[in-house]
């Protein structure tokens, strides 16, 4: 299957909505010719309204970290998949490992949030991932094998779900996982997928990686044969590594 080139940007609580929609207007104004790389920045809610003003007629998509998976009600703190749609939201991380550890978001209600977005027409993107202790204790492909499991559940439509890998010792911490550690849980996670759905949903799911991302290192973790992008925090907060990183997808997906 043809290797994808995804590259989202998790902002997370950084950034007003006046800086945020200025980064994106510099951005778009560097004329990157991106191509077929899709290019997803993710704010926190509060900015998501004033950039889409910015990213319209833009080659870059908007995306959301989180949402609720009822329609509207009594959810003090919380926001639905039609008002981040009515925000021009077309992608939501979910299950991200913040949202799992932080704030212990169990695998039901990562579920229910895959689910409603689907539903609601917009782009899952699923993170998942093992922690230090879990991968010392060889656990990683358990783990996946479980988020993955318990994440998808009774999802029958694969078209729009998108996947991330990211070992939460790797998030934020400045340590990436090596080529085999990425190779390896990346296959594991084709191979899931296989085994639950199909070889045609295994091969077609676009898989991200996502820890420590930076310049340096993007050239490599991109040639491991299941990556197909990447699901970038620090580096997605400033121009510069972060254009680096698109440019390097790029050009490597023309190889
Ligand atoms: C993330 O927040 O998903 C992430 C991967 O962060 P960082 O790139 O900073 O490790």
């Amino acid at each position: 299957m043809k290797k994808q080139g995804i590259v989202a940007g998790n902002w997370k609580m950084h950034k007003s909505p006046v800086e945020g929609a200025n980064f994106i207007t510099t951005f778009i104004n560097l004329m990157l010719k991106i191509e077929n790389v899709e290019v997803i920045f993710c704010p926190p809610f509060s900015a998501l309204f004033n950039i889409d003003g910015v990213l319209k007629d833009s080659p870059y998509k908007l995306g959301a970290q989180n949402c609720h998976w009822e329609k509207e009600g009594a959810f003090t703190g919380e926001i639905s998949v039609k008002m981040l749609a009515d925000c021009g939201v077309d992608y939501v991380i979910l299950g991200h490992s913040e949202r799992r550890h932080v704030f212990n978001e169990p695998d039901d209600w990562i579920n229910k949030k895959v689910k409603a977005v689907l539903a609601g027409g917009l782009k899952p993107i699923l993170c998942i991932g093992e922690t230090l202790d879990q991968r010392s204790n060889k656990e990683t492909k358990n783990i996946l094998f479980h988020q993955l499991k318990n994440g998808l559940m009774d999802v029958s439509d694969f078209a729009d779900v998108i996947i991330a890998y990211e070992p939460v010792w790797a998030i934020g911490t400045g340590e990436t996982a090596n080529k085999e550690q990425v190779s390896e849980a990346h296959g594991w996670v084709r191979d899931i997928l296989g085994e639950f759905y199909s070889q045609e949903i295994a091969q077609r799911t676009p898989l991200l990686y996502g820890g420590s991302v930076k310049p340096v290192n993007a050239e490599e973790l991109f040639e491991i044969q299941d990556v197909d992008g990447f699901l970038i925090g620090g580096a997605s907060l400033k121009i510069e590594p972060f254009k680096e990183i698109i440019l390097t997808v790029k050009n490597k997906l023309k190889d």
